[in-house]
């Protein structure tokens, strides 16, 4: 929930196709009355110079610049988040848009409660320094950062060197959805490999020893096709 004192947030919707454009006005306006509308990729730029949007929201299929060159070129003017709209089948652009400095993605048709909370949670995020939480606790699991550690209640969990790699990444940011690339380099250190096949094998250890129930994961949560995001509170 966004309160009263919350600050009068600018948001910029990106998308040439006017049903939707009005299905994400409807959706955000009561909360952020100020919505700056651009219906193609050079209108979107020009908006973003004009009117410095706090969050962007931005449709992977418009009429004169391809969605993600739009990305790459907003990335190199704000640092303001990025939530792409995504077509069902587009999975590969989603991932493409996620590794080019989208911040999340959301798939049509979406419900308005669904946008209303992905909206929320990236301007809690921009509005909170970027600095990985130390220590976090998530369904009864505390994860500490420095120290390396992880307990269930006084139980202390041992990871190997690659699952923890894994956790702190994910742990870094809450929330994040992490592509499977993203996630794969960081922990590797490379950019050759399968990496959904190597995560899928280490993912499904690490939900074995952190998870309450690792068929029905609450805490590292998949997104189908594209990668993981961790959900606790920090
Ligand atoms: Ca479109």
């Amino acid at each position: 929930m966004v309160t009263a004192e919350a600050p009068p947030y600018t948001l910029l919707v990106i998308e040439d196709e006017i049903e939707i454009t009005r299905a994400v006005g409807a959706a955000l306006r009561e909360q952020h009355p100020a919505i700056v509308e651009a219906s193609g990729g050079k209108a979107g730029l020009d908006a973003i110079k004009s009117s410095r949007p706090d969050i962007i929201i931005l449709d992977l299929g418009l009429p004169d610049i391809d969605g993600l060159e739009v990305c790459r070129r907003i990335r190199a003017i704000t640092d303001a988040p990025i939530v792409v709209l995504t077509a069902r089948h587009g999975e590969s652009d989603t991932v493409a848009l996620l590794n080019a400095g989208a911040d999340d993605y959301i798939t049509k048709p979406f419900s308005t409660q669904e946008l209303a909370a992905r909206v929320a949670a990236q301007l809690r995020r921009a509005a909170t320094p970027r600095r990985a939480p130390v220590s976090m606790n998530a369904d009864g699991l505390s994860i500490d950062l420095h120290l390396r550690t992880v307990k269930r209640g006084p139980m202390v969990i041992r990871l190997t060197p690659i699952e923890w790699e894994i956790l702190a990444v994910l742990v870094s940011d809450p929330g994040r959805v992490f592509t499977h690339q993203q996630m794969f380099t960081a922990v590797w250190k490379r950019a050759y490999g399968d990496a959904r096949l190597y995560l899928r094998v280490h993912v499904t250890n690490l939900r074995r020893k952190i998870e309450r129930d690792p068929a029905d994961p609450h805490l590292i949560i998949t997104e189908p096709g594209v990668g993981y995001r961790f959900i606790g509170e920090s």
